[in-house]
């Protein structure tokens, strides 16, 4: 027959083993939080995660059910030692072990997710680097190949940017990089892939825009940049010149990427050679549709 318990410290051992059911389960539901909500880097995580919700879930009910046990089927015995070091070595412990591991995977997720962000980052201006632009453009050809479009590419270079550097400073010269960077993105659209490939060199990748297009683009960009991108020489406006050109079709994204940098590249060199802040279409190999 089922008693009460008749001294108050087994009531005290009820309550705290019930509330440490409750620890438990929220526990379990952490981490099942985890498994499902915040995309773990790691697929083992998610899996342990899941386990050890699992578990705890267990390890709670079947708390309850000893609880229920020691205190209300033998009430007239004093609640052993025994069960209270389980309570504090188990019920407590467990829990609190399982929320430290969660928090430190959440941690670990998040310095994995900045790190895969850096090493694709261009520290200085923010944008895509030259790793990331290539990476984030070959995934974006292969989409808009998928999707029918055709793709181009511009390659642009701020004039005389050795210039600035030398009468202003280095550190002059770097926020000029920042302010273009700036500028060019505000103009670009979410689609479109913007990195700086090194130095003053940055490339833009326009999927679905034919060369013509592009050439318009690249058009704005230069004037936007003249308007907007203060020169610390105050000799004359920043400006850009720009070289673009049509992806070819029926070769891989990335040969097809590297040849329309070069190509792109040809027609910035005649663009400087022409005098610079100006853009220029190369010839392209695509036949007009
Ligand atoms: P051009 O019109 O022909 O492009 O002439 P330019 O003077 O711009 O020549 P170029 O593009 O070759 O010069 C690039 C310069 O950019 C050379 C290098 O010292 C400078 N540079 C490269 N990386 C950085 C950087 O991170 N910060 C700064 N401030 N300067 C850089
Ligand atoms: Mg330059």
């Amino acid at each position: 027959m089922i008693m009460l318990p008749s001294n108050p410290t087994d009531f005290i051992y009820l309550i705290c083993r019930l509330m440490l059911s409750v620890f438990a389960v929220a526990a379990a539901v952490n981490a099942v939080h985890y498994a499902h909500q915040d995309k773990p880097v790691y697929h083992r995580h998610l899996r342990v995660a899941r386990i050890g919700a699992f578990l705890l879930g267990i390890a709670a009910t079947m708390s309850c059910v000893d609880a229920m046990d020691n205190v209300f089927l033998r009430a007239n015995e004093q609640t052993p030692l025994s069960s209270w070091l389980w309570l504090f070595c188990f019920d407590l412990l467990l829990p609190i072990y399982a929320f430290l591991l969660v928090r430190a995977w959440r941690q670990r997720d998040q310095a994995e997710l900045e790190l895969a962000r850096l090493v694709v980052t261009d520290l200085l201006t923010g944008t895509l680097n030259r790793r990331g632009f290539f990476e984030r453009a070959i995934g974006s050809i292969g989409q808009a190949r998928r999707a029918g479009q055709i793709v181009s590419v511009a390659m642009l270079d701020i004039d005389h940017f050795k210039g600035i550097n030398d009468q202003s400073g280095h550190a002059a010269g770097d926020e000029v990089l920042q302010r273009f960077a700036a500028t060019v993105a505000l103009e670009l659209r979410p689609g479109d892939v913007f990195g700086r490939l090194g130095g003053d060199e940055f490339a833009v990748l326009l999927p679905g825009d034919t060369d013509d297009i592009a050439l318009q683009t690249a058009e704005r960009l230069r004037a936007r940049v003249r308007a907007e991108v203060a020169n610390p020489t105050g000799n004359a406006p920043t400006t850009v010149s720009a070289g673009v050109t049509s992806l070819l079709e029926g070769i891989e994204p990335e040969p097809a990427l590297v040849t329309a940098l070069c190509t792109a590249d040809s027609a910035l060199y005649a663009a400087k050679q022409a005098g610079r802040n100006r853009a220029l279409l190369a010839p392209s190999a695509i036949p007009p549709r």
